[in-house]
């Protein structure tokens, strides 16, 4: 009886898209609806964004939620008390919204679930930004999946969800006059002041991204025509175009990974030739579900090795050789590259991820938590479960990781992966005029060659920080205590 006409509203949070959008649909096939956002602060593990790089970010998707949803109402404080107050001044019976997974935001919705209800108001949450919720994949024994090639067997062989339409004929309602000024108090997105300002570091950010469902959308489309055909080879390649760089439009859900899973498959169906492309570039959308499964059943992921052996590990003290690396100066040009990448637009290509990680954890010997917290401070696709496994998977110290004793060789690396230095050259400039031979190491270069290319080691570019060779030792050494507690004597 109420079901045919009722006023409910739609919380939006890291669902900051119209299509494919579960809470919004059913909302919309009730009634008028009242759609908002709710900036949350001093709740940490629960807020919207990661960090500094993330802030600007959400303020551009916001942006365009309210472009195409202009009845979008901003609000910043607790969700319980927003929720509640705007639910007693317009009469909606019910809140939606779309489920989150970080294990802080799954206590903080329990509260406001009950609270909620304690009030008579309805609450219905619904499944929106994973292919499989961490709770629904067991393994033969009932237990959650430690490894991730069973994990994505059992996950792929699902039938997903088909994504939803984008609901048309939208019912908002209207607030009057003398209700809106007795509502909660709307906030205006400029008076957040999400963007860095002194320096804008972020100025040039709208050249490489754009943010909402809209840039999502085009992104993908860009990446299904001209990357996909060549991802499994390419996907190691930073010097490439070759990956989606979809992962910030997914954390921040202005796309789902169903309408990822959606149209490829269509990609590869009409052109069988990209089937191993595609089921590749599905499995790393299975890593992103591997690393939420893994935080949801290992609430710590981010604060503690999943291996507690690591727990013995002797990391070192060293502000100055961690400033060096997160300013790109450590004199290893894939790892500054990478480093500089990262701070100039916020995002970093995975491979180098992996080496500038290693570089940190097994080089400089500096523990994992310290590169994790400058990773969520500066990449736009910050994601606590992505980072936290990524680190841990670097480190060794996590769930099915490579292992530690494998000690990533930066020269090595940028010469497979970068053969012909493009990448370094983007990114180290001052390093451009060494050739092909010679950029990946210039610490190896004769110091002739350096000068006709313009390099003074020390000046124009850094001597390395460490010895590749006593690092990996050093590194070892430490890897003996994890192994056995005794080999420190
Ligand atoms: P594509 O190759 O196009 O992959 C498609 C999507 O799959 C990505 O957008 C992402 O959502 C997902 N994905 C791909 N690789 C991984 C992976 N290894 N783990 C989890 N999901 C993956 N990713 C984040 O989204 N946020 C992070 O904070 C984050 N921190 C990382 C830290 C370290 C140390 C490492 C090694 C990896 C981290 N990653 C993180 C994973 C990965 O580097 C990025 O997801 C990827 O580089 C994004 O680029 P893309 O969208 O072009 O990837």
């Amino acid at each position: 009886m109420g079901e045919s006409c009722m006023n409910s509203i739609v919380w939006f949070r890291q669902d900051l898209r119209l299509c494919d959008n579960p809470a919004l649909v059913h909302a919309a096939s009730l009634g008028p609806i009242i759609p908002v956002f709710i900036l949350e602060e001093n709740s940490p593990g629960t807020h919207s964004f990661s960090g500094t790089a993330q802030a600007w970010w959400l303020h551009h998707s916001l942006q365009a939620l309210s472009s195409d949803l202009p009845e979008l109402r901003l609000f910043r404080g607790r969700p319980e008390e927003i929720l509640s107050e705007l639910a007693k001044k317009t009469g909606a019976n019910a809140v939606f919204w779309n489920r989150r997974y970080e294990p802080v935001a799954i206590e903080r919705d329990k509260k406001t679930k009950t609270l909620l209800c304690d009030h008579g108001i309805e609450v219905q949450s619904f499944a929106a930004s994973l292919l499989a919720e961490p709770w629904t994949i067991k393994n033969g024994s009932g237990l959650p999946f430690k490894v991730f090639t069973p994990y994505w067997r059992s996950v792929r062989g699902r039938r997903f969800q088909p994504p939803l339409p984008r609901p048309d004929n939208l019912r908002i309602y209207n607030f009057p006059h003398d209700t809106r000024s007795s509502a909660p108090t709307p906030s205006r997105l400029e008076d957040w002041q999400l963007c860095p300002r002194n320096p804008d570091w972020a100025e040039n950010w709208l050249d490489h991204w754009t943010p909402g469902e809209a840039g999502a959308f085009a992104r993908l489309d860009h990446f299904i025509n001209a990357g996909l055909r060549g991802y499994a080879a390419l996907r190691d390649r930073p010097d490439r175009p070759n990956t989606s760089r979809l992962s910030a439009h997914l954390h921040f859900g202005e796309i789902s990974p169903m309408q990822i899973a959606h149209v490829t498959a269509f990609a590869s169906q009409t052109d069988p030739l990209l089937e191993e492309d595609a089921a590749k570039f599905m499995s790393e959308i299975g890593w992103r579900e591997f690393a939420h499964h893994l935080h949801f059943h290992f609430p710590d992921l981010d604060k503690k090795n999943w291996k507690t052996t690591f727990d013995r590990y002797p990391w070192n003290k060293d502000d100055e050789a961690l400033n060096a690396w997160k300013k790109g100066l450590t004199g290893y040009p894939i790892v500054d590259a990478g480093m500089r990448e990262l701070w100039q637009t916020g995002f970093m290509h995975n491979r180098v991820r992996m080496v500038a990680a290693s570089f940190l954890i097994k080089h400089l010997r500096i523990d994992w938590r310290e590169g994790a917290r400058w990773f969520l401070e500066t990449l736009l696709d910050a994601d606590l479960a992505n980072n936290s496994a990524g680190w841990q998977w670097v480190a060794g110290s996590g769930a099915d990781a490579s292992p530690y004793f494998r000690i990533f060789n930066p020269t090595t690396q940028a010469r497979k992966f970068d053969p012909e230095g493009t990448y370094i050259r983007k990114w180290c400039p001052e390093l451009s005029d060494l050739d092909g031979a010679s950029i990946h190491a210039p610490f190896e270069v004769p110091l002739d060659a350096l000068a006709r290319a313009g390099v003074v080691l020390g000046r124009t570019y850094p001597v390395p920080i460490v010895d590749h060779r006593e690092a990996r030792k050093s590194a070892l050494d430490g890897y003996a205590l994890v192994k056995d507690p005794a080999a420190g004597g």
